[in-house]
């Protein structure tokens, strides 16, 4: 038992209305933060802030936002702020897995931008639009994207969207660097597979398995040799919540945080 680990903080959280976001945002608040449920699905959004609030219904509100729409992501962070007072925390996190192109035929626009709008100039604009409002408050804040194994990993995946995880941790290091300066980290968490909606309908449309999430989560822990030891979202929020929190200090800037059960250590010898 940690205790409120993020105490009256202000938390903005994409893609919070499933998934890997989800799990972040019921955690975020049951350590005490304030949380803004961004994302496109506002039934599942909704649904997401009456099941975490419960009693205490100020501790987190639903807001429509697409990451790609820049207007929508700078009027979220003022909503968060004009709801809570200030912003602290930005957990970058929405994405999509895009389809499973070859590159020999690729669509490149409904396939490769389309990702790459989401995957990576969506957390571009999420970072740009926190960290303007950290500044002018100076608030010494954190911001945190969900990367992927796929950031470090060149197969296994579709490839816009390894592409776009190797271009977020690029982002996250840059950002880093700059907004150092001024108190702000930025880092990254790279999970391996998570059976939420993105990877059960990817794994299927890849043919890997057409079965339950459970029967995926099976595959995967083998995949990692933790085998019935499934990863959850959970485990990638706890990560976020660590470097949420003040217990990550200044220092932890410019990292992706990899949970993986050591896959990426036992695929690629050469990272
Ligand atoms: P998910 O499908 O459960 O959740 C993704 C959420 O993002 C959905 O609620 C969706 O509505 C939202 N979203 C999609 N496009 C959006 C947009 N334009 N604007 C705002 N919201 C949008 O999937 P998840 O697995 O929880 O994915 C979360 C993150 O984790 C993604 O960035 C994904 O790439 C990453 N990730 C997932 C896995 C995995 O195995 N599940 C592994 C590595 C990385």
């Amino acid at each position: 038992m940690f205790g409120f680990r993020l105490e009256g903080k202000v938390a903005i959280i994409t893609g919070a209305a499933s998934g890997i976001g989800e799990a972040a945002a019921k955690l975020f608040v049951e350590n005490g933060a304030f949380v803004v449920v961004a994302d496109i699905q506002e039934e599942l959004g909704l649904k997401v802030v009456a099941s975490i609030a419960g009693p205490d219904i100020d501790r987190a509100i639903y807001k429509k936002c697409d990451v790609t729409v820049e207007k929508q992501v700078e009027e979220t962070v003022a909503f968060a702020i004009e709801k809570y007072g200030t912003l602290d925390i930005m957990y970058s996190n929405a994405g999509i897995l895009g389809p499973i192109d070859s590159i020999l035929d690729m669509d490149m626009e409904e396939g490769f931008d389309r990702t790459m709008a989401i995957n990576l100039r969506g957390p571009a604009l999420c970072i740009k639009h926190a960290a303007r409002a950290m500044v002018k408050r100076q608030v010494r804040g954190s911001i945190i994207c969900t990367a992927s194994t796929s950031s470090i990993l060149g197969g296994g995946s579709p490839i816009a969207y390894n592409t776009s995880k190797h271009g977020l941790v690029g982002l996250v290091r840059s950002a880093a660097s700059e907004l150092g300066k001024h108190g702000i980290r930025v880092n990254c968490v790279s999970p391996y597979v998570v059976a939420t909606p993105l990877a059960i309908s990817g794994l299927s449309a890849m043919g890997i398995n057409k079965a339950s999430p459970s029967e995926i989560e099976l595959l995967a822990s083998s995949a990692a040799n933790l085998k019935g030891v499934a990863l959850k979202a959970k485990d990638i929020a706890e990560a976020a919540l660590f470097l949420a929190s003040n217990e990550s200090s200044v220092y932890v800037s410019g990292h992706n945080l990899v949970v993986d059960g050591g896959f990426t250590v036992v695929h690629n010898s050469t990272t």
